[in-house]
């Protein structure tokens, strides 16, 4: 079949696997082109939200720049009859295929990564194949969770807290300048966003290593998260996700504090950057779209790739990690001063007419077209594809 972008709201439910796949390439020749990076240490990496965004880029940079074994976890929906599978299956099929081909190990188990079955199947995994963790990269960014203890569904919410919270934003279907508004959160969404996003379960799964005795001593544990400029605050920082990523930290403070687990869990602060994740979050697609305009014209841009490799790049260099807060910032050029007084200066005046002047909408346009495999350089779009129907089971391997 002929493979086309099918927008719905902030997602695109085709993908095409042909540019799933050069995009994979593109980020493994990106790594290749940077060179190796000298951890010695890291030999085994988990890496749980592996097949798109920042777990993808996390665990393409620990196979290719570290040559370590890597295990992944994601949960992607499988092709069906008239439908294409998710962007982050094809990704994965292309990613195994050139970690084969360069002989080096990598695993993908696609099912839940919240359930205790999937937890048991990791364990198992690595005994037989690999051994101890000396790496655990956290990168969830999921709508729902089931509480494997209580079997309750919980969902969180991208809400302010206390107040409206009104701004400008853009219409991700015609690409026009909105106001947005969201309500605030009720205690319980933002409690239930908690159990989704925060560190509960990134506990549950260092736990489980642990009993197991799949964590190496002094493993390094790494999980994501996202500060970003005053515009956003309310609808982020401190709103229902913003606290959210508030019991992550202390969850990963006080696992990495706890000498019985004999790690060092870190919260990365990462740039803002296309991804399904982000599209979801009111504002984000306008600030990016200003931002990536004024960092590409600062040569500072960097796109999931690049944040990944520099941020194994400060791993390896030996210099203090943490700002004063405990979180390591590879948000540090997307956050300088420089940046922002532009960027704020461009959020006011921006409107329709000005739009493709002030802000990167093309480049956002394009990138996001670009998660699902679609506008890549170098695939041809006429091509007729055959999809693989396959029995959709809730956990197999890649
Ligand atoms: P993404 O949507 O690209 O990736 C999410 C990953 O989580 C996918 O691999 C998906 O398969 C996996 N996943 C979701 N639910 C799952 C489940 N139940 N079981 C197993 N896997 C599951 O998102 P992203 O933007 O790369 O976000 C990853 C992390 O990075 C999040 O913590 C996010 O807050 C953080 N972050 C993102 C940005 C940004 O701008 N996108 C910036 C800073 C930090």
């Amino acid at each position: 079949m002929i493979i086309e972008p099918r927008i719905k709201g902030f997602i695109c439910i085709t993908a095409h696997p042909d540019g799933c796949a050069k995009n994979v390439r593109d980020s493994i020749d990106y790594i290749e082109s940077q060179g190796k990076i000298n951890l010695p240490k890291i030999k085994n990496v988990l890496v749980i939200g592996a097949s798109t965004g920042y777990g993808l880029s996390s665990a393409i940079t620990a196979t290719f720049a570290l040559k370590a074994n890597v295990l992944g976890v994601a949960f992607e929906k499988n092709a069906q009859r008239g439908r294409t599978a998710g962007a982050g299956l094809y990704n994965l099929e292309e990613y195994q295929k050139q970690a084969q081909k360069n002989g080096l190990y990598l695993k993908n188990i696609i099912g839940d990564a919240f359930s205790n079955e999937v937890k048991a199947k990791v364990c198992e995994t690595a005994k037989t194949d690999i051994g101890k963790f000396d790496m655990v990269i956290y990168s969830i960014a999921a709508p729902s969770r089931i509480d494997p203890n209580t079997n309750e569904r919980y969902a969180s919410v991208i809400k302010p807290i206390g107040k409206e919270y009104k701004s400008k934003g853009i219409d991700l279907n015609s690409y026009k300048i909105i106001e947005t508004a969201a309500q605030p959160a009720t205690d319980e969404e933002i409690e239930n966003t908690k159990k989704v996003m925060g560190g509960e379960d990134l506990e549950l799964w260092i736990d489980m290593l642990k009993k197991q005795d799949l964590l190496s001593d002094g493993a390094v544990v790494v999980s994501y998260s996202y500060i970003g400029p005053s515009v956003t605050h309310d609808i982020y920082l401190n709103g229902s996700i913003g606290m959210a990523k508030n019991h992550l930290k202390e969850t990963s403070d006080r696992l990495s504090s706890d000498k019985n687990y004999n790690i060092k869990s870190y919260v990365s602060v990462n740039k803002a950057v296309v991804t399904q994740a982000s599209s979801a979050i009111p504002t984000l697609p306008l600030y990016i779209s200003i931002l990536f305009k004024v960092m590409k014209e600062k040569n500072i841009h960097e796109n999931c790739i690049e944040q990944a490799y520099r941020l194994f790049k400060k791993f390896a260099s030996g210099e203090n990690l943490t700002d004063e807060n405990g979180f390591i910032r590879i948000d540090d050029w997307e956050m300088r001063d420089d940046v922002q007084c532009e960027v704020t200066d461009r959020w006011e005046k921006i409107d329709d007419g000005n739009i493709n002047i002030l802000s990167d909408l093309e480049g956002y346009k394009s990138d996001f077209l670009k998660l699902f495999g679609f506008g890549v350089d170098g695939v041809d779009y006429s091509k007729d594809v055959e999809i693989e129907v396959e029995e959709t089971e809730n956990l197999f391997f890649i």
